[in-house]
């Protein structure tokens, strides 16, 4: 049984045929801002769900605590950063705390993570922290081998193919004017 975080519908989808059918999205974006962007990408990653009809998870939408942790990891203020930098790795960090926390409190076996294979992240950071958190919680931490541009090309292609939304940048506040 597999917890699959998710923050967006287009890194989602490609991931759904090898992760296999013991799998339930668990869609979370404390770092999404606006509301109305988060609201977007929940609404197109609970069609992506319902298409597959797996399990559904929301995590709660708390950007505050999101702002209060990241800004607490950096010596600058947030928006200073580049993507990539030490913002993205503290954004990281708090959302995978998160999935290892429920997947750990509802039972599951272990948990992914969409951003492990983005082409435009730090996916070495990502997957020594997902296997550092799920050692300690001892579950499993599971990655998928998957070429990152090619499931980027997979997700805009199936979003175009099932009219789902795909945004055009990462998620928070400080990403939007960058589109990064
Ligand atoms: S750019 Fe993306 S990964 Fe980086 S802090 Fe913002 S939402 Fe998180």
């Amino acid at each position: 049984m597999l917890l699959l975080n998710v923050c967006c519908a287009p890194c989602c989808l490609p991931l759904l045929e090898p992760a296999g059918r013991d799998l339930t999205i668990f869609f979370d974006g404390p770092n999404l801002a606006p509301a109305e962007e988060y609201d977007r990408r929940l609404a197109a990653t609970k069609k992506v769900a319902e298409l597959y009809q797996l399990p559904f998870l929301t995590g709660q939408y708390d950007h505050d605590a999101w702002l209060k942790y990241v800004g607490g990891q950096l010596a600058r203020p947030a928006a200073e950063y580049a993507e990539n930098s030490e913002r993205c790795r503290a954004c990281f960090k708090f959302r995978l705390q998160r999935t290892a926390f429920l997947a750990k409190e509802r039972g599951f076996d272990g948990f992914a993570t969409t951003l492990s294979v983005s082409r435009h992240k730090d996916v070495p950071f990502i997957n020594q922290y997902g296997r550092e958190l799920a050692d300690k919680l001892w579950l499993k931490y599971r990655t998928f081998d998957l070429d990152p541009r090619q499931a980027d090309q997979q997700g805009r292609d199936l979003c175009r193919q099932h009219g789902i939304y795909r945004q055009k940048y990462c998620g928070c506040e400080f990403s939007i004017a960058s589109g990064a």
